[in-house]
């Protein structure tokens, strides 16, 4: 509950994914409060940045302006993707709208295999990346950042249809099973937004 967590955190986010991931991570003494807004802007107003991180505290900023008039403490946001370095790096920052503005993870999946058919071996490696920002909802000031991140291949084709995003084609290094087969527990506790999470909570506890 959260009166009687000593870490409260509003997370600001449009994606129910991400809420269910953050709220299931959370470990004993915080809670994950999801603020959702109908009026939640389009990815590319708030996602317009060059980098994880200018993505992240935008987002950040955005939601406590947003939570100022009815709460205090403090907001996170995450802004987060894939990078497969034989693509230069690509999907990238641009991984929710890697075929387009309004495409689906379906047709960004599609795209994805299209972009890599030929490639095999090392060329297939592939990191999640997650950069998390926290923002004092009253004053606006930065609280806190962390990143986490989790190596893996991507598989030659779907691989489950679990999770959300390329989930069903990210192979973990270690595993053989796909984000998109695994069970979210077992997902939650390696996966790029854990490692980020669990350094976040870490900053903003220690005195
Ligand atoms: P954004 O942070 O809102 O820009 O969205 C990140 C995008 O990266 C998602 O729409 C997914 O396509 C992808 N992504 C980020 N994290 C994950 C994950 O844990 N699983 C699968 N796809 C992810």
């Amino acid at each position: 509950m959260a009166e009687s967590s000593r870490l409260v955190l509003h997370l600001g986010t449009g994606n129910p994914h991400k809420a269910e991931e953050f709220m299931r991570m959370a470990p004993p003494g915080v809670s994950v409060l999801a603020a959702f807004f109908p009026d939640y802007p389009a990815p590319g107003v708030l996602e317009s940045g060059k980098t994880f991180f200018a993505n992240a505290f935008f987002k950040a900023e955005t939601f406590a302006r947003a939570l100022r008039e009815r709460t205090a403490g403090m907001v996170f946001a995450d802004d987060s993707g894939l990078v497969v370095p034989a693509l230069s790096g690509e999907p990238g920052v641009r991984s929710a709208r890697y075929a387009g503005e309004e495409a689906s993870d379906t047709q960004n999946r599609e795209l994805l295999l299209k972009n890599m058919k030929g490639l095999s071996g090392a060329d297939r490696r592939a990191h999640f990346v997650c950069v998390l920002v926290a923002i004092d909802i009253a004053t606006g000031s930065l609280r806190a950042a962390s990143s986490g991140m989790v190596s893996g291949r991507i598989a030659n084709g779907l691989m489950g249809e679990g999770g959300f995003g390329y989930d069903p084609l990210f192979v973990p290094e270690g595993y053989r099973a796909s984000f998109g087969i695994m069970a979210p527990e077992e997902k939650n506790r390696i996966s790029h937004r854990f490692r980020a999470f669990r350094q976040l909570c870490q900053a903003l506890e220690s005195p």
